[in-house]
């Protein structure tokens, strides 16, 4: 596997290879590199001929700088892994490479209310900081397929926008969620998990499951399901949730009636780790 740092020797070596006819598959990432991870450069791997992937820890998306500084930071580990794996080229830019005029945040304007409902709400800045370094990113890899993961689901719905509102020739594959044995999502932060929250953190996944089989019943209704899901991870001690939504799955609205594709998506606090998720539900 090759390492850039510099944006110029990335793009140099990928041309060469894009002239060369090879097609090129892009996995971005921040690093602390699990198994969600790999199955997204293993997807790219089966999809293209050279795969890229990208470690860098976005400060713009951070709302909160506290999350920022904690962020597990595990470069070596991330390396042998993606060897391991197979991945063609790593890039590991720092700050100044990524934002040479400074980080000051950009609005991205124009995406309206799927950038601002749920993690917009909660994470105000965080969609302006996520389209800013994929603007970024996209640009320098230039790749043919994207892959992102549905763990992210309201991120990579944006992403397939900025894709069309730019007219980028990229093309975005979503990749499923890759959970532990017992159902918890795989994320990053899942390592600052204490035993305890741990353990509690099954809730999550246990609840989105109950929510799809609970809507699938004819009689059943979705405001009905979305309060009934809510509570049940509120009822537990040390969860606290800051939202529990089944929305329209295209567009993120309310759905009004259960004709159309839906998702439930949640955002809690456990431990002192923010942990989302969500579900396909028909
Ligand atoms: P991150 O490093 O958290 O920014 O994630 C990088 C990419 O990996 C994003 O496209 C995520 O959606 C994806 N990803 C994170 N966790 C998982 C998972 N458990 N399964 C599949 N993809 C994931």
């Amino acid at each position: 596997m090759l390492i850039f740092k510099r944006i110029n020797e990335l793009k140099a070596h990928l041309k060469a290879l894009k002239r060369g006819g090879k097609t090129i598959g892009f996995v971005p990432t921040m690093g602390a590199l699990h198994a969600g991870h790999l199955s997204l450069i293993k997807e790219s791997r089966k999809q293209t001929n050279i795969t890229v992937c990208s470690i860098f820890v976005n400060p713009t998306q951070f709302n909160d700088r506290k999350d920022f500084l904690k962020y597990p930071i595990t470069i070596e580990a991330d390396t042998e892994k993606l060897e391991r794996a197979k991945c063609d080229v790593l890039f590991l830019p720092n700050v100044e490479e990524i934002y040479p005029n400074g980080t000051a945040p950009k609005n991205a304007p124009g995406y309206g209310f799927i950038t601002t409902t749920l993690e917009g709400e909660h994470r105000p800045g965080h969609f302006n900081g996520v389209i800013q370094v994929m603007t970024r990113l996209l640009k320098i890899v230039e790749p043919d397929k994207l892959f992102m993961g549905r763990k992210d689901y309201q991120q990579q719905l944006i992403i397939g926008q900025l894709i069309k509102k730019k007219k980028l020739k990229t093309k975005l594959v979503t990749v499923d969620t890759m959970r532990e044995k017992d159902g918890l999502a795989m994320s990053s932060r899942n390592v600052r998990l204490d035993r305890t929250a741990r353990k509690l953190s099954v809730e999550i996944s246990k609840t989105l499951k109950a929510v799809k089989a609970a809507i699938r019943h004819p009689k059943s209704n979705i405001p009905q399901i979305q309060k009934w899901g809510l509570a049940k991870l509120s009822d537990f001690k040390g969860i606290e949730p800051e939202y529990f939504e089944i929305r329209n799955a295209a567009t993120l609205k309310p759905p009004k009636s259960k004709t159309v594709k839906l998702v439930a998506l949640t955002a809690v606090k456990i431990g002192g780790v923010r942990l989302i998720d969500n579900m396909v539900l028909n």
